[in-house]
């Protein structure tokens, strides 16, 4: 595919977090597109200029930062070099995050992974809208799509950390969405059901039986395409929801309503 220069997003300029792969991969060259720049905001390094590089291979303008979304000081550089090469910021995708390394029921539950879980799912992406939303509010307006997950509309037995950080995203989306949306920003959630992508090969264990026994959670039979998320987060941010505020978008082939 080509880059559409006059797209619906032209002229645009759009942040993403944990676009060195799978879900934010898919995102970022979707926004390109359509015709925005992008910023691919990751601490995989060689990642980001992979996603960027496919990007300019289609003809588009992406950038490259490293950005840990457990540092705030990192955040707030990334979207400064943002403004600085782009000159503006209309749309941020706060994805970064990472699963459980194994489960155990919640009595088990090791402090420091519940700690790590909670300072990149959940703490990351309040700290990311903290120094994104004085930049949005500057050009009078944008959308902010946060990564939930359809742990944060249900329990998982086993992930309490995963679960309940995934269930604050939610909260955390509902109480920004609030604040600014007589300031022209609508903040919304988007929560994946099982994708294809490097975080769901390691949580499968990359194995047939792996796969087939999270397939078998899928109604549809299958796991979804990181493409297909990035198309909600793409609508989401779009005019056409232009009513949409504080909502949490289940994208999950079914999983999450039997
Ligand atoms: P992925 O393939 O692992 O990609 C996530 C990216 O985020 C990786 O490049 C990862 O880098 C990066 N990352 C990790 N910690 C970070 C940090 N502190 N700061 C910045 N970047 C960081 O995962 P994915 O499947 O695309 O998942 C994206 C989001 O969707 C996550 O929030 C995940 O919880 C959510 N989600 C995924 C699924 C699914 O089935 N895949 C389902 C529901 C929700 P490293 O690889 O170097 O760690």
């Amino acid at each position: 595919m080509t880059t559409n220069k006059n797209g619906a997003y032209a002229g645009k300029v759009a942040f993403i977090t944990g676009g060195a792969n799978g879900i934010g991969r898919a995102t970022a060259i979707a926004f390109a597109r359509l015709g925005a720049r992008v910023v691919v905001a990751d601490v995989f390094e060689d990642g980001n200029h992979e996603t960027v590089r496919l990007i300019e291979a289609e003809g588009g303008q992406a950038l490259a930062v490293r950005c840990d979304v457990t540092r705030a000081e990192e955040v707030k550089v990334a979207l400064e070099k943002t403004v600085e090469v782009f000159g503006r910021l209309d749309f941020a995708f706060n994805n970064a995050g990472i699963e459980p390394k194994k489960p155990a029921p919640t009595a088990d539950y090791d402090e420091e992974e519940w700690d790590r879980i909670f300072d990149i799912n959940l703490r990351g992406v309040f700290v990311c809208m903290k120094h994104e939303i004085p930049l949005i509010l500057k050009q009078g307006g944008g959308a902010i799509v946060n990564t939930s997950s359809g742990a944060g509309v249900i329990g998982i037995k086993g992930s309490p950390a995963y679960t309940a950080a995934k269930h604050g995203v939610i909260g955390l989306t509902k109480a920004a969405a609030l604040d600014y949306a007589a300031q022209n920003i609508r903040i919304n959630a988007v929560c994946p059901g099982y994708i294809e992508t490097p975080m769901m090969e390691r949580f499968t264990g990359g194995t047939p039986e792996g796969r087939a026994k999270v397939i078998a959670e899928e109604p549809v039979g299958r796991m979804g395409k990181p493409e297909e998320i990035a198309a909600a987060v793409l609508w989401l941010c779009s005019d056409g929801a232009a009513f949409m505020i504080g909502h949490a978008m289940v994208v999950d082939g079914g999983q999450t309503i039997q």
